[in-house]
């Protein structure tokens, strides 16, 4: 499967409005984040986005999406869901199944409630399938996936590993119960927001230990705001000495995964 960065930044996005930090006014392409989001295509020709961030309509044009066949909500904040109402050309023919926990389906269900309410008819409102992802999982096509749970602060999030890919997003802690569903993860994409501590998100050096027990064959970076530049996390990644690859994701930049 191919799997594309569709962005990588945090809640605000990179750069942050108002700001001139170095970071924020860069002239290195990497160095903009639109919020963050991947999408991942099956061999068998699936496409399964990962949340739908405010810039989902501009990521999608980037990515030549014209399809999809399911989304999976990490969580409910703002920055992983507001472009949701994008999907609507994606959904003409048939109502878009969008998994979720329990309680992000039900906000999900509040925070769109224009989308299951009468009226609006012809292409107004998004047609979302809402469904509380099972905890054994579901298979799209050929793609097997499994939610992870997370710990965003004391907000419960989930992580999604498809097929080898593990991607983890809005954490700060992995609970031991989800370490097994990471074994053998080949890919590894985790939340490292910067380099000082955060209640709600890994830092570069809790994202670095995070990895090394879950021993993936390739870590990338994700969720990163404008503290630090690209080229500052490929040198933090190299110092760190890990016995695997490691680097800051990019927006557009795509993988493939065994
Ligand atoms: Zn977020
Ligand atoms: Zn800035
Ligand atoms: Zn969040």
């Amino acid at each position: 499967m191919r799997v594309r960065f569709l962005g990588t930044g945090t809640s605000h996005g990179v750069p942050v409005l108002g700001c001139t930090c170095a970071v924020c006014t860069s002239r290195d392409s990497r160095d903009s984040r639109f919020r963050s989001s991947v999408l991942v295509r099956g061999r068998g020709g699936e496409r399964v986005l990962i949340d739908a961030g405010p810039e989902f309509r501009l990521q999608a044009l980037a990515a030549g999406l014209d399809r999809l066949d399911a989304v999976l909500i990490t969580h409910a904040h703002a920055d992983h869901v507001h472009g949701l109402d994008d999907v609507r050309p994606l959904c003409k023919h048939a109502p878009l199944p969008v998994y979720a926990s329990g309680p992000d389906r039900d906000e999900l269900a509040e925070r769109f409630s224009y989308a299951f309410r009468s009226g609006q008819e012809g292409g107004g409102k998004p047609r979302l399938d809402l469904r509380v992802i099972p905890d054994e999982g579901i298979r799209i096509g050929k793609l097997d996936i499994l939610p992870v749970p997370l710990l965003h602060g004391e907000r419960l999030t989930f992580g999604y590993r498809v097929g080898c890919m593990s991607y983890l997003t809005d954490c700060s802690a992995i609970p031991p119960a989800s370490m097994p569903l990471l074994a053998g993860t080949h890919t590894l994409v985790l939340d490292a927001l910067r380099r000082r501590p955060h209640p709600t998100h890994f830092s570069l050096d809790q994202a670095f230990e995070a990895a090394r027990a879950i021993q993936p064959t390739r870590l990338y970076l994700t969720h990163i705001c404008h503290d630090l530049a690209h080229e500052e996390i490929q040198e933090a990644c190299d110092q760190a000495c890990l016995p695997f690859p490691a680097a800051p994701a990019y927006d557009g930049l795509e993988f493939e995964c065994p």
